[in-house]
């Protein structure tokens, strides 16, 4: 039997380097991926320390690309060779939710997710279904091909605010959805600024020449109001998880909120009479939504800047040690300082 390295989720906590067999194609829509590169998600690190949604055993990674090295029976639309970027998410296509176009509400989305409930792309191999492979053209390299479904996610956020070019713009967090955020309220809106308390980022954000204020440094809340002549932001992305009380500060009367990071842990206190009296729209929404295809054309025509975005491109062997570099102590799973925005895995 063929085998494959592959980086596979023990338990909490651990990760590790295996030898696993290469999957085979076995269903009739099956596509067997040879893996080129695969990002590292701040879900992944949330997995490891069991605030995610997780399955023992699983080899975790669904922000990948490759190229297609196999396929089952009923495959027509790919052949071996075509580079396809993943939606890691399956959605069943028959659920009502499906069924009116809200599939990322598909109530069997949480169970079969690739690199989270079932083997992803932290491995040389992959095997996803059809439906889920999205072909790539060459101005997309391996590395960026890895963003498309992280992108997919953004752009559902950007599709869902309906961003004007005279919005002041907050981003609170600038990890890699914070940072694509920006990206796209640079090239629209009248002005941005972001928020980070990590250093390395910080000096990222400085990087993209974007304002950028330190929430434990820097009182955010009259920062927004002399950036905005008082007025405040009119949009606010929340892509920390834990900062919706900041968010809803910072926002003017009728502006919109965007809650997009995500920590089960956090809870939040919300006054309902500020929101009918101030108008406020609190914007919810959950991963990508046909929005694969408008983001590979994003990237195709180079319409953001990911210059200091991709901090390290390092291989699968060298994988486990990136947790450190994205701020996890995988021994006590307790939080440092991060010196790195994204990293990918490049398979050798
Ligand atoms: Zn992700
Ligand atoms: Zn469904």
């Amino acid at each position: 039997m063929q085998t494959m390295k592959a980086l596979v989720f023990r338990d909490i906590g651990r990760i590790e380097l295996c030898d696993l067999p290469i999957p085979q194609v076995t269903q009739p829509d099956d596509v067997l991926i040879k893996v080129s590169a695969v990002g590292i998600c701040g879900s992944d690190i949330k997995i490891l320390e069991g605030k995610h949604h997780y399955k023992e055993n699983t080899v975790l990674g669904h922000e990948f690309c490759g190229r297609v090295v196999e396929i089952g029976t009923h495959v027509t639309h790919f052949k071996l060779g075509d580079r396809v970027a993943v939606d890691n998410n399956i959605r069943c296509g028959f659920c009502s939710f499906c069924r009116m176009g809200l599939t990322s509400q598909c109530v069997e989305i949480k169970y079969n997710a690739i690199g989270v409930m079932r083997d992803g792309g932290y491995a040389e191999y992959c095997l996803v279904p059809e439906k889920q492979c999205f072909a790539i053209p060459d101005e997309i390299d391996d590395i960026l091909g890895t963003q498309v479904e992280t992108l997919a996610t953004v752009v559902n956020g950007m599709n869902t605010l309906l961003m004007l070019p005279y919005d002041y713009v907050l981003i609170l967090g600038f990890g890699p959805i914070g940072y694509l955020f920006a990206q796209f309220s640079r090239n629209i809106a009248a002005k941005v600024a972001v928020t980070e308390i990590d250093p390395f980022r910080i000096e990222v954000a400085r990087q993209c020449g974007l304002t950028v204020w330190n929430p434990d440094e820097d009182d955010i809340v009259a920062k927004i109001t002399e950036f905005t002549q008082g007025r405040k932001a009119d949009i606010v992305v929340e892509a920390t998880g834990n900062a919706l009380e900041q968010a809803l500060q910072c926002v003017t009367p009728g502006g919109k909120v965007l809650p997009f990071g995500m920590d089960s842990s956090i809870q939040a206190t919300v006054v309902p009479n500020d929101i009918t009296r101030w108008a406020t729209k609190i914007l919810g929404l959950y991963l990508g939504q046909n929005t694969m295809v408008p983001s590979i054309r994003i990237f195709q025509e180079k319409r953001l800047n990911m210059g200091p975005f991709f901090s390290r491109v390092v291989p699968l062997e060298d994988g486990i040690n990136a947790f450190s570099d994205l701020g996890l102590d995988l021994k006590t799973l307790t939080h440092h300082p991060k010196n790195a925005m994204k990293i990918v895995m490049k398979m050798q």
